[in-house]
């Protein structure tokens, strides 16, 4: 008789945005009149770059001819995108890293699923919290997190690293010793961001602890400030004890065509045994990381063409973003992010949870944003807007709150 794995009967029975998504219909069939502004997903809303659709059909037509055709790619990609990568990501930031050490993929949603393979499931996983849920749901998928405890909306085997207003967002060393550390940032949900003094503080403690940092830097194209690292490889002995996942989804758009990479020094061992070469041998990789018309795509992002209008969108979205900072200020609202990310992450007004907020904004200002609470106990009393809307939808999305 064949079994499931029952891990995915702990699962909390429904998922942060379908529950969004099912209040959202029915507000609108209760109200058909209403015009909703969703300023709660995480996904893109600008079109593909010119230099990017260029790439594509140039690519799409080299398919056509055998001399040009491309069959299955390459395990680790294309070395013409791990170039551009490693001289436009790393080196121009004075960071060295090797051409075997950057692994193309569709994504970093995947790349985070896939990574728990890698490691044993007798590993303690520490995250920021509230964080991305991807991280703790592929943990929970291997049987990693212990059982969900419902009253506390938390796992009985994470170790939660509290990230509020009380500490800045910044996470502080947690009392048990985990031995794989989840650090985004630009962080998801908050906005937030850890200088490098901070950063290589949790680097020395990976170091000391022999735990390994998984970094989510899928917002790094986002980063304003100076004292922000944009790889944590910019911090020293980060390629003995750090994995940094990248995305092309938010920087260039790629959400829909999916490709992303993560990198896997080869300093970083467990024992005598290369992570590197674990991450060759993972599922997935095998021919199927992403299209060659896709990693083309990819590498027109570097050109100068393809840098200019993709700085262009994220300038757009980061308009939008302070629109929504300045706009809430206004109103007395204490906010949070918005500066080196496309998230502005809010104190809900004394007494008012994250959920009850979402509904005060969907009925009286017919705004859709997301709880703070769905990415973890510590986002109770936050809500996420994003940036990622048109800048009218913003602007008038702004308007509302003020009216409330
Ligand atoms: C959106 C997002 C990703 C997903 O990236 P894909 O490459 O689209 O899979 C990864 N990490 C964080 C924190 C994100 O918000």
């Amino acid at each position: 008789m064949f079994k499931i794995n029952d891990n995915y009967l702990k699962l909390p029975g429904s998922y942060l945005f379908s529950t969004i998504a099912k209040k959202v219909a029915a507000y609108k069939e209760a109200n058909p009149d209403k015009e909703v502004i969703s300023l709660g997903i995480g996904d893109v809303t600008q079109p593909l770059a010119p230099a990017v659709i260029e790439a594509l059909h140039k690519a799409v037509d080299e398919m056509s001819v055998a001399e040009t055709f491309h069959g299955y790619a390459p395990d680790l990609g294309y070395e013409f995108l791990r170039k551009a990568i490693i001289d436009n990501d790393y080196k121009a930031r004075g960071v060295d890293i090797a051409l075997d050490e950057i692994f193309i993929s569709d994504g970093a949603k995947s790349d985070s699923g896939n990574i728990v393979e890698i490691f044993s499931t007798d590993n303690t996983i520490a995250v920021t919290d509230p964080v991305y849920p991807v991280y703790i749901d592929s943990n929970a998928m291997a049987g990693k997190t212990g059982d969900y405890l419902q009253d506390k909306q938390a796992w009985s085997d994470v170790i939660y690293m509290p990230c509020t207003a009380e500490n800045d967002f910044t996470p502080d060393f947690p009392e048990r010793t985990p031995d794989i550390i989840y650090i985004c940032c630009p962080n998801n949900p908050t906005g937030t961001t850890l200088t490098k003094d901070a950063l290589s503080k949790w680097v020395r403690y990976a170091l000391d602890n022999k735990a390994v940092i998984i970094y989510d830097a899928a917002y790094e194209a986002y980063i304003s400030e100076e004292d922000v690292p944009h790889s944590i490889y910019e911090c020293d002995g980060a390629k003995e004890c750090a994995i940094e996942m990248r995305s092309f989804s938010k920087n260039a758009g790629f959400t829909g065509t999916r490709l992303g990479f993560t990198v896997i020094p080869k300093a970083l061992k467990s024992g005598d045994v290369m992570l590197n070469s674990l991450w060759a041998r993972r599922h997935g990789t095998k021919f199927n990381g992403a299209p060659y018309i896709i990693q083309r795509a990819g590498e027109a992002v570097y050109s100068d063409e393809g840098k200019a209008q993709t700085k262009a969108q994220i300038a757009y979205y980061m308009n939008n973003a302070k629109i929504i900072r300045e706009g809430l200020n206004a109103q007395g609202y204490k906010t949070y992010g918005g500066v080196n990310a496309p998230y502005i992450w809010l104190k809900t007004p004394d007494g008012v949870t994250s959920w009850d907020f979402f509904d005060i904004l969907l009925e009286k200002a017919n705004i859709v944003g997301t709880p703070g609470s769905g990415f973890g106990p510590s986002g109770e009393g936050y809500f996420r807007l994003t940036a990622f809307g048109s800048k009218e939808n913003t602007e008038k999305a702004i308007e509302r709150i003020k009216n409330l």
